[in-house]
């Protein structure tokens, strides 16, 4: 065996992780690697497990096996000798802090503004100064363009802007990876576009993104990875040129027939 380097090789790294909900087992030993500024897309069908994944690198679900690795760091566990040991609640909510997250349906704080929602949690995770956070924040929402509206309540919002303001309280948090869950699905079709080109650009800036989404023409144009979950697994994984024209395995092959 040989020692972790202390300053990991990866940004994520999943090894053997299982999930079972009862008796439904959800995910069936899953490994996974992003290293830091790389883009990965996941694809898969509905119920294949793609969001309790991106949810156990956050530890929002607790695994029955297996372990994540951020930069380095064991999520949600600390080892004692042979023993992992649940790090306390304080910690967990450190950890969580240094990952974005954005969802499908935003999830934004109704009762507070653009702005408040990009300072929140900066300041009440990771104890920085209301007025340091703010400066950054406002800056923040000029880069997904939405510089006037910082006073402005989510409902006053479209979809899409809602959707660029969660991106902006993500990338408040300085992460070391944004997990993303399908996030275009819940917008009328001609708000895609703005919130895609958000994406597009932080993957050029270089930031380490996993993205679960449907939109393969997308994932085609950024990813570096992209994977294939079905049934609790990761089937084949690959660039976008080796998955998508030239997949190896039936499963891959019969999915994306029904999706391109
Ligand atoms: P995907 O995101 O690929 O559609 P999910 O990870 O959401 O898949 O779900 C995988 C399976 O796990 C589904 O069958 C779903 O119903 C089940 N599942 C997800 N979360 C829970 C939960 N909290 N309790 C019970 N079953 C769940
Ligand atoms: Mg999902």
């Amino acid at each position: 065996m040989t020692a972790l380097p202390k300053n990991s090789e990866y940004a994520v790294e999943v090894r053997g992780i299982e999930k079972s909900f009862g008796t439904l087992e959800v995910l069936k030993g899953v490994d996974l690697l992003v290293r830091p500024g790389e883009v990965t897309v996941i694809i898969g069908p509905s119920g294949s497990g793609k969001s309790t994944l991106l949810r156990v690198l956050n530890h929002l679900e607790k695994v029955d096996k297996g372990t994540v690795r951020i930069d380095g760091e064991l999520v949600g566990y600390r080892r004692k000798g042979n023993k992992l040991h649940e790090l306390s609640n304080k910690e967990i909510l450190r950890q969580r802090s240094q990952i974005g997250f954005v969802f499908q349906n935003f999830n934004l704080f109704p009762h507070l503004t653009a702005l408040e929602n990009v300072v929140e949690a900066p300041v009440s995770a990771q104890n920085r100064t209301r007025s340091e956070v703010e400066i950054e924040a406002k800056a923040l929402l000029g880069r997904v363009g939405l510089a006037e509206k910082e006073h402005d309540y989510p409902r006053r919002l479209s979809g899409g802007q809602q959707q660029r303001v969660a991106i902006a309280r993500a990338l408040a948090l300085r992460p070391k990876v944004i997990l993303f869950d399908e996030p275009t699905s819940a917008l009328d079709p001609e708000l895609v576009g703005e919130v895609l080109e958000v994406i597009r650009v932080l993957a050029r800036d270089g930031a380490t993104l996993v993205i679960v989404t449907h939109e393969v023409g997308f994932a085609r144009e950024i990813a570096d990875n992209i994977v294939f979950m079905d049934d609790g697994l990761i089937i084949e994984q690959g660039s976008p040129a080796a998955l998508l024209d030239n997949p190896k395995q039936e499963r891959t092959k019969a999915f994306l027939a029904r999706v391109l």
